[in-house]
This record gives C-alpha cells, structure tokens and sequence, in this order.
C-alpha cells in the first residue's frame, strides 16, 4: 500500500528544522523571524510533560489524584525512516506497560504519520497493530490524532479498520474543515468515538473555515450531533463560552455528565480543568512527552499571540 504523496523534500522544507532537541539546531522559524532553540525549549516547557517517560508519569499520577482523566501523548510526527516508525511504536508499547503497571489510565493518543503513514499505509498499519495488541491486553483506549488535510482520508480509513477489531480505539474530527460533517455520520454509523476539536493546522480556505467565528459555529453544531449520539465523545476545547454552550445543551437534552467527556491539552486552562471536575463534569488532559516537542510547541506558539508576548519578552529581557 502506498503512503502519502508528499516528497520527503517538501515536506521537510515545509517544517523546521528536525524535530529534535534543541542542540540540533539554534535557531527555529517561528512565523516572525528566526527564534534561538533555547528560548522554544523554554516556552515549550509549559506545554510538555518533560523529554522522558520518566519525568511525564509522576504528572499523569499528579493529575489522576486530582480527579482529572489523562490522555498520553509521545511526541513526534513526520516520520521517513522505517526504523524510526518501528522504534516510536515499540516506545509507545513501553509507554502502555508503564501506565498499566503504575494503576494509571491507558488511554494514549498518537499521530499516524510518526509510525509510519508517510512511509506506506502497510508500515503504518503493522506498527500501530502493535500499539494495540498492548492497548487491548489492558483494555485501554487509543485515540488516533488528526493531523494536516493530507492525512485524513488514509486516517479515517485506518482508524476504521482497527475500531472493527478493537472497539477501544478512536479518532479526532477537526471542525475547521468543511467536510467534518460527512465524516461525522460516517464515524457515527460505526459506533466510533471522537474527539472534536477545532483544528490545528493551516489549511486552504478551499478546504477549511479560515474565520474564527465559522470554526466556532461549526464546532457548536458537530459538537451538538455528537451530544446526541449516544455514543461516548470527547469535547475538546479551551473555549469557555463553547463550554458552557456544551454544558447548557447537555442539561438541556438531559445528557449526563458520564455520557461524555471535556478534553484539554497539558498547561492550558489549567484551573478551568479543576473547576469543571469540581462541577462534576469528566474532564481529561492530553500530556504530550518526548524530545520531540518542537512541532507541537509550534502549533501551541501560532495559536494565541500572548505566547509570542511570552517568547518576546524573554528574548528582549535575557
Ligand atoms: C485534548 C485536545 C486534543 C487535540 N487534538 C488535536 C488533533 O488531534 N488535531 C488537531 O488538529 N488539533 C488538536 N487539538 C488542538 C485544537 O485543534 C486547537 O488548535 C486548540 O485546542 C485551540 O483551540 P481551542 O478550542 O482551545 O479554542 P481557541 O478559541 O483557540 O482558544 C480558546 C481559549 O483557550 C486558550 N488557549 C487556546 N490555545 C492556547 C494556547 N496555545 N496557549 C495558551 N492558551 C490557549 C485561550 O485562553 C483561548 O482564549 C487538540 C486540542 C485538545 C484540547
């Protein structure tokens, strides 16, 4: 089977430099001119668990003693070399143990294109296969990311596959994207649960909702139909008018507060996670880890201008 078109090439020219730890390189491009490495991995602290699995588990156990659900995310993606596909599976197979053997939730997420769909949907394929043999021995969940419009198709493709031989898997549908809808139904009629979010990535305006308040609309109205349902979901947003959008349909329509979940990523909105589970309401935290956090710190970095104020600052006052 074929992975996906894009020449390595374009796609690393598209990126910065690889993704790696700040010693690979010095300087990164962050939209506004070049940004030292050290300053990134300084910003990217707020947003990561730490560069190993042996820092990341004491704050997924931190957060499970605070009532919070947790999600656990390896970093990486754009991945070229078989070995490497091989080598992040085989340390997300460590990553199912570790949080099976310490009492902690095996719910993961991981992105395609780290284990292997750039290389061929075959690689891909045997590589998650194995992430959930381990999920499935612990009766955990796998929550497959969703990356740029390139990668959907083969990931809903995918993602179907394996929720037909283990129902414990699940994918991520982005509101941003004018096709969201009919991929909903689709999930919907295979009992498959989402995660809705709003969409990360920059996409064209042939393709995606490019204003803020179509993006927020579109995402009220999936988030509706996925409320709904009656299958389990993950509302996945820091918005807080949304929120409480979510919460008021949900009373509503007499939708429980176990029927779903609030999902929020690691360092953000912190004491807007506690005071949803101090209202009662299931709300999990995505913990990304690894060295390979430039990427994602980048996507968190163009999402909201403070954070640029933030990296700013603290270039003009070193
Ligand atoms: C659990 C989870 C998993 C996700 N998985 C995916 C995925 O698989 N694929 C994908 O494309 N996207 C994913 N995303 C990212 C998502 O698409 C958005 O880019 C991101 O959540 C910001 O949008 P928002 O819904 O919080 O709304 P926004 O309107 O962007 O933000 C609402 C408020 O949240 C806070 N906030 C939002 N972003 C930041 C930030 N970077 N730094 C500081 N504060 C911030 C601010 O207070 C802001 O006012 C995920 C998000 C979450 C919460």
């Amino acid at each position: 089977m074929e992975g996906i078109s894009n020449s390595k090439e374009e796609r690393r020219k598209e990126g910065v430099s690889p993704l790696g730890r700040p010693a690979d390189a010095r300087y990164v491009k962050a939209g506004l001119g070049e940004l030292p490495m050290h300053l990134m991995f300084l910003f990217a602290r707020r947003f990561i668990a730490g560069e190993t699995l042996d820092e990341a588990l004491p704050r997924v156990k931190w957060m499970k003693e605070r009532g919070l659900f947790t999600t656990v995310d390896l970093l990486g993606e754009s991945v070229y070399e078989t070995s490497r596909a091989t080598k992040a599976s085989q340390e997300y197979v460590e990553l199912v143990e570790r949080l099976a053997s310490s009492g902690l939730d095996v719910n993961t997420s991981l992105k395609l294109t780290m284990l292997g769909l750039y290389i061929s949907r075959g690689v891909c394929n045997e590589n998650v296969m194995r992430v959930i043999d381990a999920v499935r021995r612990h009766n955990g969940f796998l929550r497959v990311d969703m990356e740029g419009s390139d990668c959907t198709d083969a990931t809903l493709e995918l993602v179907r596959l394996w929720h037909s031989s283990y129902k414990g898997v699940g994918t991520v549908i982005q509101a941003m994207l004018k096709r969201s809808p009919a991929d909903v139904e689709v999930l919907l009629k295979e009992g498959i649960g989402i995660r809705l979010c709003k969409g990360a990535y920059k996409e064209p305006p042939s393709i995606a909702f490019k204003d803020k308040r179509d993006v927020d609309a579109a995402y009220v109205r999936l988030a509706e139909r996925l409320l709904t349902s009656g299958i389990y979901h993950a509302i996945a947003t820091h918005d807080e008018r949304i929120i409480r959008h979510v919460i008021d349909f949900a009373n509503s329509r007499g939708i429980g507060k176990d029927a779903f979940e609030f999902q929020m990523l690691y360092g953000i909105r912190r004491e807007l996670q506690f005071r949803l589970v101090r209202e009662g309401w299931r709300v999990r935290v995505y913990i990304p880890y690894g060295r390979e956090w430039l990427k994602y710190t980048l996507r968190r970095l163009r999402e909201r201008k403070e954070n640029l104020f933030f990296v700013l600052k603290h270039l003009f006052t070193r």
